[in-house]
């Protein structure tokens, strides 16, 4: 077998198209989207991303408490608010985007976690998204920095706005839905299929009252 033409020592067990000849794993790993621009249908990029994307998922909740049936956000009226913003947002993106998987949801709400951790402090320099721009995720990011919290009496101190910390929770309540709902298949669309469900009940019972944004 011919050696790796990068670093003339291991040997050339991958063929990289973009480079024309052999690499071995360990320079074939370290020039992989930084050195070279890799084609979208190279074997081992698609093994790389998907091995990073379970990687991702499977830390993703690894750091949530479990629900106590008592302590569930969702009994909190502003924090199931929020909860609600963000699978309004996810319904409304599968209705542009039909095949959309388990998976990329857990994946666009991580986005959108990372995104709100990295949100500017007072005395902190922001800092750069890691990972490559995430459609859905953006549109949940957006979603959750314009939600406001409306009640009819607005108790002094108490702000419309979420803070980050709220933001975080309800994206780690949502993400423990989709774990939970998807049932190890993350490649299905039974959160998905459970969470139309669930809107289109909150729809007809509540027809009058627009709550859904759509007439
Ligand atoms: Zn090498």
């Amino acid at each position: 077998m011919a050696k790796c033409v990068r670093c003339q020592k291991r040997k050339g067990k991958r063929y990289c198209k973009v480079l024309g000849d052999y690499l071995c794993p360990l320079c074939c790993g370290q020039i992989r989207e930084k050195e070279i621009h890799c084609p979208p249908d190279c074997p081992y990029l698609s093994k790389h991303k998907s091995y990073q994307q379970q990687r991702k998922i499977e830390k993703s909740s690894s750091n949530i408490s479990p629900i106590s049936p008592g302590e569930d956000i969702l009994n909190d009226e502003r924090l199931g608010w929020l909860v609600f913003n963000i699978e309004k947002s996810i319904i409304e993106y599968t209705q542009s985007h039909d095949s959309l998987t388990d998976k990329e949801v857990l994946l666009a709400l991580n986005y959108a976690k990372e995104k709100v951790d990295k949100e500017k402090t007072l005395f902190s320099i922001s800092e750069g998204m890691s990972g490559p721009r995430n459609e859905l995720g953006e549109t949940i990011y957006n979603q959750i920095e314009n939600a406001r919290f409306e009640k009819k009496i607005i108790v002094p101190g108490e702000h419309q706005r979420y803070n980050q910390e709220e933001k975080k929770k309800c994206l780690d309540r949502t993400l423990l839905s989709v774990k939970h709902t998807a049932q190890g298949n993350y490649e299905g669309q039974n959160y998905i299929r459970h969470l139309i469900q669930r809107f289109s009940k909150i729809k007809k019972d509540s027809s009058s009252s627009n709550i859904l944004g759509t007439p």
